[in-house]
């Protein structure tokens, strides 16, 4: 247990992951065929809470993800009576989208359960709903992230049986896991993932085996294909960027933006949280997918490298629920963009509806992208406009550094300074108290109760601003101050309500020079106009 922050915050020591994390191992192997990844995966598993269950979430089954499909092929363990699948939404001709395996006996909190499963993942090269997708087969290259039974525990919870849902994007809640991955390709192949690699090895049947550690991991990333590499350091952090051939971006300038993108993030955010970044450029006009010490790109543009870079403390570090708050990671990391440069534009704040809801409350991709992106990044800055630089700053710091490693909540960002008790750091790296493991699914799903009441700390809940309705307290800053009144200038827009087309939808968040002109595209002056855009036309 790391010592109690000093009294009156910020926390300027970040909290270690939990000694009793998961330990997981990939053991995986890519066909000649490019497309199919058979594997077996190990889990040991030390509950805080009792289980009698063991529950895993296959992303790649989601709907967004239609054409790929992941199947666990056996289970075994000392304490495995057996498994089956749950359809929770996925795609149709998919198995399901969680998988449980069944224990004989309970394992109490404190003792180590450990199970086995063979899986294999099978890849279309077709475009999925998702347009530029987590997984996918392209010229010289494949790529998967996601791609094996993601143990979907929540310490202090239970597990995260959240369903799948239509609009793209994560629906995860994964804990931070001691992590080693080996993978056999071609030998004609290079390797980029998650996690510090070590050198390739020959193997008698011709192939190369490809290692790599990462000990806080939440998810992994694998990209093989005949990338050119570079690697840099930015501040002690090796990025290991790769192009394949005709990328816009060589490897070394795509290494540089990186690095730089690090540099700005962590004059704000403070140190880089992996030792290693690895960075694979597979598409061209494509979005990115972030994953633990790595994210994939379908684009090289500067922005969206700052995104997937700041997703880095705001997913990977300071994990979050994906299904319950995904404005914890994607407003950050949206908000992030602007560290660079400072702007935002509040009329992201005037568009109707919630930022905080959970994946299931947003009617489609627009709206998803909108709110949680876009109006969820303009109300960070406007906090931080309102409480004033410094204490907006140290309060998010206080907030980053105290929840490393956890699977933070809103009330987590509410702690930050400005209240009594403020920004304590959880005992155990992770741990929290809670009453059971073993709750029913709908109670799981449900979204995250109010934060308590007062609401007059920074990000006590999510600026949840709906027609007639007036934010209040979500928007005060951690300092005392003038309440910012963000009156919702309802009507007198209503072409960003639904979304524009035409530069308006993210217009606060930096700009950057490589815009894909034309078409639906035009709007693209922001990462998430870019997963938007590359959904909708399939690219990457
Ligand atoms: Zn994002």
């Amino acid at each position: 247990m790391a010592p109690p922050p000093a009294a009156g915050c910020p926390v300027t020591e970040r909290a270690a992951p939990d000694p009793d994390r998961p330990v997981v191992g990939l053991d995986m192997r890519l066909g000649d065929d490019l497309r199919t990844v058979t594997g077996t995966e190990t889990v040991a598993l030390t509950p805080d809470l009792p289980v009698d269950e063991m529950w895993f979430r296959l992303v790649p089954n989601a709907p967004q993800s239609a054409g790929h499909r992941l199947t666990v092929e056996s289970v075994r363990g000392d304490l495995v009576t057996g498994g089956g699948y749950v359809d929770e939404g996925a795609a149709p001709g998919t198995p399901g989208g969680l998988y449980r395996v069944d224990l004989r006996e309970t394992v109490p909190a404190g003792q180590t359960v450990s199970v086995e499963l063979d899986f294999r993942l099978r890849l279309t090269a077709e475009r999925t709903p998702a347009g530029f997708d987590r997984l996918g087969v392209d010229d010289g290259v494949t790529w998967w992230g996601s791609g094996f039974p993601l143990l979907t525990w929540e310490p202090g919870h239970g597990w995260a049986q959240d369903p799948m849902v239509e609009v793209s994007g994560e629906t995860t809640a994964g804990p931070a896991a001691d992590t080693r991955i080996r993978i056999s390709v071609p030998d004609d192949l290079v390797v980029l993932m998650s996690g510090d690699q070590a050198e390739p090895r020959a193997t008698a049947d011709g192939r190369r085996v490809w290692e790599s550690s990462d000990p806080v991991a939440r998810d992994v990333l694998v990209a093989v294909g005949e990338f050119d590499t570079a690697t840099v350091d930015a501040g002690g952090t090796r990025v290991t960027a790769g192009v394949l051939s005709g990328a816009d971006s060589s490897a070394e300038e795509l290494a540089e933006t990186t690095a730089e993108a690090i540099e700005v993030l962590e004059g704000r955010f403070g140190p880089f949280p992996y030792p290693t970044l690895a960075v694979p450029l597979v598409g061209d006009g494509g979005g990115g997918e972030e994953y633990s010490s790595a994210f994939v790109l379908g684009d090289d543009d500067p922005g969206l490298v700052v995104h997937e870079a700041a997703h880095m403390w705001f997913y990977g570090m300071v994990g979050n629920s994906q299904f319950r708050d995904p404005w914890l990671d994607e407003a950050f990391a949206t908000f992030a963009e602007t560290v660079g440069d400072g702007h935002t534009d509040a009329d992201d704040l005037d568009r109707r509806g919630a930022v905080g809801g959970s994946m299931a409350s947003f009617d489609d991709q627009d709206e998803y992208e909108a709110l949680v992106y876009g109006k969820g990044a303009a109300a960070l800055a406007a906090a931080r406009e309102a409480a004033g630089e410094q204490a907006f700053d140290e309060a998010v710091r206080c907030y980053v550094e105290s929840q490393a490693w956890t699977i933070a909540r809103p009330e987590d960002l509410a702690r930050a300074p400005g209240g009594p008790g403020a920004c304590t750091r959880r005992p155990g790296g992770g741990r929290r108290p809670g009453p059971t493991g073993r709750r029913g699914r709908r109670e799981l799903s449900r979204p995250a109760p109010d934060a308590p009441e007062g609401g007059t700390r920074l990000g006590s809940r999510p600026p949840a601003v709906g027609p007639g309705q007036r934010p209040g307290g979500p928007l005060q800053g951690p300092a005392a101050g003038p309440v910012p009144r963000l009156r919702p200038r309802l009507g007198s827009r209503p072409e960003l309500a639904r979304g524009g087309e035409d530069g308006v939808l993210l217009r606060g968040v930096r700009r950057t020079g490589s815009l894909n002109g034309g078409g639906r595209g035009s709007f693209l002056s922001s990462s998430a106009g870019h997963r938007r855009a590359a959904r909708r036309a399939g690219r990457g």
